[in-house]
């Protein structure tokens, strides 16, 4: 038997496949929900609904093997172990590296007036921002060479990666579910937010000054 055949011999006699199947449906569904609604927020919302399902198969999948495990649900573990090694550990390294490298400190200012919970200055001359978790990092150089509306357009794009990430680690399992993703879509949806909050004008000229200055 070649592992495939193994596979459904394993599913059909743990009499597991109806669970399987419904949560399988749960995916679909969610995945259907992702296309049908306009929503941004929701739309991601039912992607991660999608995510959080399909790994529910994984433990489902993982009691139902009557057979000896299968060398590619092994695999599966050893990765899904390092990749939750890795979401756990990574923000903490990063933040470790920020502090000592450039050291940053929390801006109520910045925080007021793009209705954030938290937003750091970062310490440094090089323009960046970046959300990581629920936190909004903003460097000195990109205060800089902004104008306030254009860094409320940067504000807010970032203000979407928080709205989208409400529980960031749920956000994250989507590494372990191989469903599509695209970043650059995300990226899209936060520019969408920031032009809806204070236009397009300041957004474009934000990315205009950011590409002349990495340019
Ligand atoms: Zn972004």
């Amino acid at each position: 038997m070649n592992t495939l055949e193994c596979t459904i011999v394993c599913f059909k006699q743990s009499g597991m496949m109806f669970p399987i199947l419904v949560i399988t449906s749960g995916v679909l569904i969610s995945l259907a929900g992702y296309f049908a609604v306009r929503d941004n927020i929701e739309k991601l919302r039912f992607y991660w609904m999608a995510n959080v399902l399909a790994l529910f198969n994984a433990p489902v999948v993982y009691f139902s093997m009557a057979c000896d495990m299968l060398f590619f649900l092994k695999l599966y573990i050893t990765y899904a172990f390092l990749v939750l090694t890795g979401i756990f550990i990574s923000p903490h390294l990063y933040r470790y590296y920020l502090k000592k490298k450039y050291g940053y400190e929390r801006d109520v200012e910045l925080e007021r007036l793009a209705g954030l919970e938290r937003v750091y200055l970062l310490n440094t001359s090089f323009p960046r921002a970046f959300t990581m978790g629920r936190d909004v990092f903003i460097s000195a150089g990109m205060l800089e060479i902004l104008d306030e509306s254009e860094l409320m357009a940067v504000l807010y794009h970032e203000k979407f990666h928080v709205l989208e990430n409400k529980t960031p680690f749920l956000n994250k399992l989507k590494f372990l579910t191989f469903l599509p993703f695209s970043q650059e879509k995300i990226e899209k949806m936060a520019d969408e937010y920031a032009i809806r909050m204070i236009g397009r004008d300041p957004l474009e000229r934000a990315k205009k000054k950011l590409e002349e200055f990495y340019g």
